[in-house]
């Protein structure tokens, strides 16, 4: 752990602090014990006014004292803060977080813009923490000083890396099939007229197939030190939205590089463990995957919050009769799709001390929790 993680909080800064993402970013902060919430910025629509007010608030308990008061702040690279998560709208981000990452700030987005940059870490921290060395070669790429961008994944792809990670570790992976199922929050608000989503499933999420497609390859590749090389394996996917409130269910199929057993198979999911590094990480959950045994689990409103929502919740392991296994799984699309995962990157970038202090730093004492 960085030195600085014990004597004081790194102050953060929310850009689209208003949104779906940004409100659970804002909660998540408020109770974070290393990061504490400094700047929140938005669209004209909020600037110049109290968060409080700007906020359509849509989490449960009323938005948090830290951030009752603070004056939502447009776009400019001059924020009050040692580094901003991005939760905006793909419309704005690209650019935003080059302003940011250009002007010094180190930005942990969650957005899509950045993503696939052959110079950007794609980052889950349980699945591939070594891309974070690629850094360095983006600042000097770039020209950036202290400032970086680090992105995590897309929604659905996050639970889906999760739970391929330890197969991929255990069994190697040659190709795979998933149809999503995913809840209107993952659009954002107000995402998905409710006449179009109430009592029924829509086929098709733009962009979400190719971007599901993509980002595994990155996730699951490897950085040699110059670029990063793709895990070299098939994708297809089908992407639904469902009336569901929050976490996105997948059905999965999966070719196997080497055979494996079915119990082979949930013990792999079972036994897969976060590195001691993670573990002292406030929002790393030892074991990311928890493999369910009832028939029908996982389900959204049962288990998308499992972990904290930080973990991918799988159930239905079996064989597949088209390629090898098959199985269920779930993430809560809001917070390991998005805030949570966030977060996570932030913390790992803290531990490894690529977050700085800049000038004026607050003073409060960190207090160490695990889970
Ligand atoms: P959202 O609810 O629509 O929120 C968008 C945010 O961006 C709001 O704070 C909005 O501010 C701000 N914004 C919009 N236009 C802007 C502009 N011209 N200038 C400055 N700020 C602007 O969307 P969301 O669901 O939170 O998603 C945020 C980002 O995370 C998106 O890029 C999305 O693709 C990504 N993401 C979302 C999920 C999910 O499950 N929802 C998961 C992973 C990633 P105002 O309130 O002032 O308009």
């Amino acid at each position: 752990m960085n030195a600085r993680a014990k004597a004081r909080k790194w102050r953060a800064g929310v850009l689209g602090a208003t949104g779906m993402v940004g409100q659970r970013l804002v909660k998540l902060l408020s109770e974070h014990p290393w990061f504490e919430l400094t700047a929140v910025a938005a669209s004209e629509r909020s600037t110049g006014r109290c968060y409080a007010e700007a906020a359509r608030w849509h989490l449960e308990g009323p938005v948090p004292e830290q951030a009752r008061e603070l004056v939502v702040k447009d776009l400019e690279p001059n924020l009050d803060c040692d580094f901003v998560f991005s939760a905006l709208d793909s419309s704005v981000a690209g650019e935003a977080e080059e302003q940011f990452a250009r002007a010094g700030y180190p930005v942990v987005s969650n957005s899509k813009n950045h993503r696939m940059d052959p110079d950007v870490p794609l980052l889950i921290p349980e699945v591939n923490a070594a891309h974070l060395d690629c850094i360095p070669v983006q600042q000097k790429n770039r020209g950036y000083d202290s400032g970086f961008i680090v992105t995590n994944p897309n929604c659905s792809t996050a639970g889906l890396v999760l739970v391929l990670k330890p197969l991929a570790d255990a069994f190697g992976l040659e190709k795979l099939f998933v149809v999503t199922l995913q809840a209107v929050s993952g659009a954002g608000y107000p995402g998905v007229p409710s006449l179009d989503a109430l009592g029924n499933v829509i086929p098709f999420i733009g962009g979400e197939e190719e971007k599901m497609e993509a980002e595994p390859k990155k996730l699951l590749g490897k950085w040699d030190g110059g670029r990063f090389i793709d895990a070299g394996m098939g994708i297809s996917a089908h992407c639904n939205r469902v009336p569901v409130v929050d976490g996105h269910l997948e059905c999965v199929s999966v070719r196997l590089k080497k055979r494996a057993t079915i119990a082979e198979v949930r013990e792999a999911l079972r036994n897969f463990e976060v590195s001691e590094e993670l573990a002292t990480l406030p929002t790393a959950v030892k074991h990311p995957v928890v493999v369910l045994e009832d028939e029908d689990r996982p389900q959204p409103r049962k288990d998308a919050n499992t972990g904290h929502g930080m973990a991918a919740v799988v159930g239905r392991v079996r064989e597949c009769p088209l390629l090898d296994v098959k199985l269920t799984l779930l993430s809560h699309n809001l917070v390991r799709g998005a805030a949570g995962a966030a977060l996570l990157n932030a913390e790992l970038l803290a531990a490894r001390g690529f977050l700085k202090s800049r000038e004026g730093v607050g003073s409060s004492t960190v207090e160490q929790v695990s889970r």
